[in-house]
């Protein structure tokens, strides 16, 4: 990890902002700050050379200009991390504070044990990297193997799976062996930066489910039949467009490594790896998406509770369970109100009505230099409904909006599952399937390992060929 000062001068209004960047273990990352007396949006990319050992920020709207330029501003930019917001520049503050880099350290680490800090820093780098490189190389796979499952082309699909995953254990022989191949498949590519800590909950609940209620448990999954693939080709989408987003959600992403979270942190930090036209599409499409899936939440809610799936609660609005297809998506949501075991699906804070509502109605706006997205969800222009957000916390949305959809994916995973087994389908015995992931998932963090320090050798070597050629 490095850090370099660069002058930009803006090519409005000719302020120019120290731009402090960190450079570390990508090789590249997007680079969104707002120039503090004119507020256009400076736009770049920052570009790390390993090869060459170079790192440049190739920018719009700002050109670099010399060191001998006195700064008006000062930020900093990590594709990494949290980061210094734009402020006055004051030389004596800013030419010694310590560089991004630290300051994550120092967050991600328990106060009480030193060590703990690089551990965890260490566990967030690896994670982002190994996704990272996912999303470049085994993305187009993953997509097709999905594709062909949406389409029933099984025999294609066989033949895909069995290009990646053994025979033994991925027999490729009935639905339910299909289902379970493409299921491991989207699993595997996700499981750097998702949290499955919740699919225990779902087995063992449902598990109890079939042991107290089986047939209720069969229909519920017969009434969802005809939605798992329109569902599985919603979801495809969101998983495509949350590779594409991900580069720009990294330093939120990073917050799930902290010890714990100062309260001023929104506050202090920012982040400029994207500003909030580029995320906000994501937001509302995953918003979406959770709405159209949610009556499955409720359908276990009812059964678990009532014995009946399509039994609705009393203490809650009255809908009929068919009803709750076709109500409108912020008064479903609602309905997931955190009162029933179920409701735990949904990530606390990631079903935001309010935030989503002012970006379908546009009524919201972006404060750059403060990262402060203040926005008006009733859009009827009245001071008492204006709210605001910093871009960290609705990039830390972001996020859990989209581990609450591959929640619920896990859940609507065992109904049809389950389906194909009431239907007399037979799988191979899970363990073997457990086996095998673990030892595919530590073959492939030691090759990622084992390319990183090739990596840095390299790197040292150019250096030292650079410094002899002086
Ligand atoms: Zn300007």
């Amino acid at each position: 990890m490095g850090n370099i000062r660069s002058y930009f001068r803006c090519d409005v209004c000719d302020q120019i902002t120290l731009v402090r960047a960190q450079y570390g273990w990508l090789d590249r990352h997007p680079i969104r700050y707002t120039c503090g007396h004119c507020n256009i949006l400076i736009k770049g990319i920052a570009i790390l050379d390993q090869e060459n050992a170079d790192f440049r920020i190739d920018i719009e709207n700002a050109s670099l200009v010399s060191p001998e330029n006195e700064a008006d501003f000062y930020i900093e930019t990590s594709g990494e991390l949290l980061t210094e917001k734009l402020q006055s520049f004051d030389f004596e503050t800013h030419w010694y504070i310590p560089p991004p880099f630290f300051q994550g350290l120092w967050g991600m680490g328990d106060p009480t044990d030193p060590q703990s800090s690089y551990e965890k820093f260490d566990e967030f780098k690896q994670n982002v990297i190994s996704f990272l490189y996912k999303t470049e190389n085994d993305w187009p796979r993953t997509r097709r193997i999905k594709e062909l499952w949406i389409n029933e082309n099984y025999e294609y699909l066989a033949q895909e799976i069995r290009k990646i995953l053994p025979k033994k254990q991925f027999p490729m022989n009935n639905k339910l062996e299909h289902l379970r191949g493409v299921h491991f498949v989207t699993r595997f590519f996700l499981q750097d930066i998702i949290d499955y800590e919740h699919n225990e909950l779902i087995f063992k609940e449902v598990k109890t489910i079939f042991e107290q209620n089986p047939a209720n448990l069969i229909e519920l999954s017969k009434y969802f039949q005809g939605h798992f693939r329109r569902y599985d080709k919603r979801i495809l989408r969101v998983i495509e467009h949350f590779s594409e987003v991900f580069r720009f959600l990294i330093p939120a992403y990073g917050l799930t490594y902290y010890h714990e979270i100062p309260e001023k942190l929104f506050e202090e930090k920012g982040m400029t790896t994207a500003a909030f036209e580029d995320i906000k599409e994501f937001y509302i499409d995953t918003y979406e998406l959770v709405a159209e899936i949610l009556p499955i939440i409720v359908g276990y809610n009812n059964l678990k509770y009532r014995g009946d799936f399509i039994k609705m609660s009393d203490a809650k609005p009255r809908y009929e369970f068919e009803k709750l297809f076709e109500i409108p998506k912020g008064n479903k949501v609602e309905y997931v109100d955190g009162t029933e075991v179920f409701d735990c699906l949904i990530v606390k804070g990631a079903i935001d009505n309010k935030i989503r509502n002012a970006i379908g109605h546009n009524t919201y706006e972006f404060d750059g230099v403060r990262q402060l997205i203040i926005y008006d969800p009733v859009g009827k222009n009245k001071p008492s409904d204006i709210r605001s957000m910093y871009l960290v916390q609705f990039a830390s949305k972001c996020l859990s909006i989209f581990q609450t959809v591959i929640h619920i994916w896990e859940l609507l995973y065992q109904t049809e599952k389950n389906l194909y087994v009431s239907q007399g389908m037979r799988s191979v015995n899970p363990n073997v399937f457990n086996m095998s992931l673990l030892k595919q998932e530590s073959i492939r963090k030691k090759e990622i390992r084992k390319k990183m320090k090739c990596e840095k050798k390299k790197k040292k070597m150019i250096k030292k060929q650079k410094r002899s050629n002086r």
